[in-house]
């Protein structure tokens, strides 16, 4: 009976992976086909100067709008998408689709010089591209500084350590590019890097923040995490703040930076318009 159970346990096994790589080559082939037809759409979340209350900068995410209208969230495809070169073209779609939105709010005066705009850049892209003068040239063509854009990256391309990556990051950095650690705290959070590498923001991890009220624990880290940004003259982000009290501690504990259902959902670009629009008749 035993042995009965493993066949039938392994058979089941292998009819499963075979569905799951089904249904990851159908994931792959409806993502081609919605690059092509210009399914893809950026929110934007606003991310809030703690200390001023203004909107410092923004981060792009990624949406897909099936035909029938659904709105995919990225958690759903972005890493199915990560396993193949697709991830490359989505990539591509971003950074162009971030620089059009930029040139645009700069152009009607919405942007401040000082508004940023952050975007996710997935390892794959940046290990096996080489994008660095492409994307420079890109932002000179559209008359957008380096300077208003912050790459997001996670911590597992540090640790990798691969130089060209590494170079590829430092070039982007030295053409005024900002460049921040993302879900910081999640990973190995091995300080050492932070200093070998050019890290300009740290972005605290929404699973400490979330418990920051009632986990001593959380808020220990949270509070070790933005010490030691300072010290190390880095500008600390805190991801995924709801509630007023956790945006009281976090300015207290001398965060700089917060995002989060608190200030602001992600949102369409022309809501962040609105938005901007708003804080400039305010000032
Ligand atoms: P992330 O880069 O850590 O982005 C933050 C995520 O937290 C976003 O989810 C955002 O909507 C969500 N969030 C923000 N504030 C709150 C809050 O107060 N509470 C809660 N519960 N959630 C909050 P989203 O947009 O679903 O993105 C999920 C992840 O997908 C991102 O995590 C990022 O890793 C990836 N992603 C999104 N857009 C892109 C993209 O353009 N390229 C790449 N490579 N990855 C992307
Ligand atoms: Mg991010
Ligand atoms: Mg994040
Ligand atoms: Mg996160």
């Amino acid at each position: 009976l035993a042995k009965e159970e493993g066949r039938n346990t392994f058979r089941f096994h292998t009819l499963h992976l075979q569905q799951e790589s089904r249904e990851r080559n159908d994931m792959l082939l409806r993502l081609r086909r919605a690059i092509r037809n210009d399914e893809f759409l950026l929110c934007f979340q606003p991310i809030y100067d703690l200390r001023t209350g203004r909107i410092a900068e923004a981060e792009a995410l990624i949406r897909w709008r099936r035909p029938d209208g659904t709105l995919v969230p990225p958690a759903r495809f972005i890493p199915i998408a990560e396993n193949s070169d697709l991830i490359i073209d989505i990539g591509e779609w971003v950074f162009r689709k971030v620089v059009a939105v930029l040139q645009d709010l700069r152009g009607s005066g919405l942007a401040e010089d000082s508004l940023r705009l952050t975007l996710n850049v997935s390892p794959r892209h940046l290990m096996t591209r080489d994008t660095v003068q492409q994307w420079l040239s890109h932002l000179q063509r559209a008359d957008v500084p380096a300077e208003a854009l912050t790459l997001e990256i996670t911590e597992g391309l540090l640790l990798d350590g691969n130089p060209a990556t590494l170079r590829k990051l430092q070039a982007f950095s030295d053409a005024g590019m900002a460049i921040a650690i993302d879900d910081f705290g999640t990973g190995y959070s091995a300080m050492s890097y932070l200093k070998r590498f050019p890290i300009d923001y740290v972005k605290i991890d929404r699973s400490f923040i979330s418990d920051i009220e009632t986990s001593d624990h959380d808020k220990a880290i949270t509070e070790a995490i933005v010490v030691m940004a300072g010290k190390l003259g880095l500008k600390t982000v805190a991801e995924g703040v709801e509630t007023d009290a956790q945006h009281a501690m976090l300015r207290d504990i001398g965060c700089d930076f917060g995002q989060g259902f608190l200030y602001a959902r992600p949102m369409l670009e022309q809501e962040f318009r609105v938005l901007l629009a708003q804080q400039q008749a305010a000032a």
